[in-house]
């Protein structure tokens, strides 16, 4: 172990092997790769190299201590009384007794004071288009629509629906819930009618924000037939927003209003409203990867402190940084690192509506070279699409300013990182690449490495401050080193959800799967000094003649070889072995598919992960099914493997 590997192991119990056969999963895998932090990060860096596990110690030894003192930074309408108070498990509390808004410490907290000429967002679009607001203008932008929102009668714990593109008038529309108390619910405005209704209905939603279009590779997506038939005679929706975008006259029944026109008429002053710490600030449906999408509840108070905090240790945000998040507002990452916790940080953040790879597939680098982007964030998806171009598109840009790029939402393969860290980061000269996991579920950063700690590719990292994360059976006993199983969190963090909206007893069954702690849904396993790495999703491990494997590491494999992009696993019955790998792969530009290639790469994947990871087929793809957010739906391939009904689709991109 390095000396800059803090290990935060909680240690193997001496649970016998032989109960935990029936999950442990096997480690197929082996890249030890290490890569210690650069200069740069060690000696600039928020949090330094020598106070990370002192951190890490009193944020587990003394949490109220800790969060207590996060949370001193911001401006409370009311102190807390206690900081944590656990009610009935699995239900808590953050800051008991304090009153406080969220926008009113990531704008008026800003905009009145010597900050308010800073610019709070670079908005761009695919077609060159830019747009810079300072904190000053949005305040004004959101009070006018948060008193839009009041004269409909919309109020404390109202559900407002925003089916909006990454955009200012999406982001304007979440503060302006948020700032009278009233709770958001964004829809990633590119899924179906269907998706949309069914977030509508359940979110239990009276009006809906949304435009004519949104922007995507080059063409007008309209938005509006979706909508229309999302509430076709659903009367609990009684009024609908539009943002006309394309300037055509605004068409429908009574309920519909021409958003801009309404704005322009209302006053720019709205006294923000203070409400309750624990008073839910969004509700937002999970992406949906394993089934029925469901309403996770954040709160105004922990999530603004939780997901500040990260911002500021994790990306080690300063106020001369440019932060460019390529995520969407439909996501969690949109809520927390495009809206809430940059502008309570006073941070200027880029942010682009479109494709990544649109109009030319050096545009991503292009961003960063000329707004001089210094910390970014995105997902192991748009690194495997920068890396399928080659490399000779990075090479035309300067990357110089970029000194941190942080990476989650799915497992970021060795050899992604790899690619990364040299083509974005200048194999360390400038930059850094951390990987970080969390969820929907959990706001924020969860398991990760700090910029000062090394980073092993592969492996998320090691429990962030707050978090006690372990790999057990499912009986919830602590797993030896290096065995993989269920990836759960023992405490509950500030920024973690509350509840399911209208659905308790899922919150609850998340909490009771295994007894006392939060199960994930991932498989993981922890090496010797802590450091975990995400094999997939529990419902997606694959049993080979009694070895339980993890999809990611197959995968990696997969992608380790030249030839492929991006590879995607499952399990198919095997009458001989109980199931067989069957892998799905698109492979880099200018490659072949056909018998060589398949035949050499069963060979890779046999050498790489020994005998028993061996697929027995691969098909070649010119894509990969995903959902809107990025990640590859294995159900789906899995489904049309087996001819079953492949279940809820409707996150599928198209
Ligand atoms: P969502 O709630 O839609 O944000 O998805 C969360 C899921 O994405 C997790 O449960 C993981 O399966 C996956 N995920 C997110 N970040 C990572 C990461 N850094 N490494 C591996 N898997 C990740």
């Amino acid at each position: 172990m390095s000396a800059s590997t803090p290990s935060h192991s909680s240690g193997a119990t001496d649970a016998s092997h032989a109960s935990l056969a029936s999950l442990a999963i096997d480690r197929v895998l082996h890249d030890d790769m290490q890569i210690d932090p650069p200069e740069h990060a060690l000696r600039n860096a928020r949090i330094q190299q020598a106070d990370v596990e002192a951190l890490y110690a009193r944020s587990i030894a003394d949490p109220e201590g800790f969060w207590g003192e996060v949370a001193q930074q911001f401006e409370w309408f009311r102190p807390w009384e206690r900081v944590f108070v656990q009610d009935e498990y699995p239900a808590f509390r953050w800051f008991e007794g304090a009153q406080v808004n969220i926008t009113h410490n990531a704008l008026d907290r800003h905009a009145q004071g010597p900050n308010a000429n800073r610019v709070a967002y670079i908005a761009l679009g695919e077609d060159g288009s830019e747009q810079i607001v300072t904190y000053r203008q949005l305040l004004r932008l959101v009070n006018r629509a948060a008193n839009v929102l009041r004269g409909e009668g919309i109020g404390l714990g109202d559900r407002v629906v925003i089916y909006l593109p990454l955009s200012l008038p999406g982001i304007v529309a979440m503060l302006a819930c948020a700032r009278i108390g009233a709770v958001h619910s964004v829809v990633y405005a590119g899924l179906g009618a269907g998706a949309l209704r069914d977030r509508i209905t359940d979110a239990e939603a009276r009006v809906v924000i949304t435009a004519d279009v949104g922007y995507r590779r080059g063409r007008a997506v309209p938005l509006r037939p979706i909508v229309d038939e999302a509430i076709r005679d659903l009367a609990q929706v009684q009024r609908v927003f539009v943002w006309q975008r394309e300037g055509a006259e605004l068409v429908g029944d009574e309920r519909v209003r021409d958003w801009q026109a309404a704005l322009d008429n209302a006053s720019s002053d709205c006294p923000v409203v203070p409400v309750d710490a624990e008073h839910p600030l969004y509700v937002l449906y999970t992406s949906g990867t394993t089934g029925k999408p469901k309403g996770v509840v954040h709160t105004h108070g922990g999530y603004m402190v939780g997901t500040a905090w990260h911002m500021q240790t994790f990306f080690d945000l300063r106020e001369d940084d440019v932060f460019w998040c390529m995520s969407d507002i439909g996501w969690v990452v949109g809520h927390s690192y495009i809206v809430y916790a940059p502008l309570v940080c006073g941070a200027t953040t880029v942010f682009r509506e479109g494709s990544i790879d649109f109009p030319h597939p050096g545009i991503a680098f292009e961003v960063i070279e000329k707004y001089g982007v210094t910390v970014a964030f995105t997902a192991p998806t748009a690194v495997r699409m920068l890396m399928k171009f080659g490399d000779a598109t990075p090479a035309r840009y300067d990357m110089r300013s970029l000194r941190l790029l942080t990476c989650a939402g799915e497992p970021l393969n060795p050899e992604a990182w790899r690619w990364a860290y040299q083509h974005l980061c200048g194999g360390g000269s400038h930059g850094y690449l951390i990987d970080n996991w969390w969820q929907t579920e959990l706001g924020g950063p969860t398991i990760a490495t700090l910029p000062v700690m090394s980073v092993r590719p592969g492996a998320a990292g090691l429990p962030l401050a707050g978090v006690v994360a372990d790999v057990v059976d499912r009986d919830g006993r602590s797993l030896p080193d290096n065995v993989g199983g269920l990836l759960v969190l023992k405490t509950p963090f500030p920024h973690m959800y509350r509840t399911v909206y209208g659905d308790p007893e899922r919150y609850a069954r998340d909490w009771s799967i295994v007894p006392g702690v939060y199960t994930s849904g991932d498989v993981a396993m922890r090496d010797a000094d802590g450091y975990i790495t995400v094999l997939g999703r529990a419902d997606d491990v694959i049993n080979v003649a009694g070895h339980r494997i993890g999809t990611a590491e197959v995968e990696s494999a997969l992608v380790s070889h030249p030839a492929v992009a991006e590879a995607a696993v499952i399990g198919r019955p095997d009458e001989l072995r109980g199931q067989a790998i069957k892998a799905f792969v698109t492979l880099r530009a200018g490659q072949q598919p056909g018998e060589e290639m398949h035949a050499l790469l069963v060979a890779h994947v046999r050498s790489v992960c020994g005998p028993i990871a061996t697929p027995a087929a691969i098909e070649f793809r010119e894509r990969l099914p995903k959902t809107r957010s990025g990640k590859i739906m294995r159900r789906l391939l899995k489904a049309e493997e087996l001819g079953v009904d492949p279940g809820d689709l409707t996150t599928l991109e198209e």
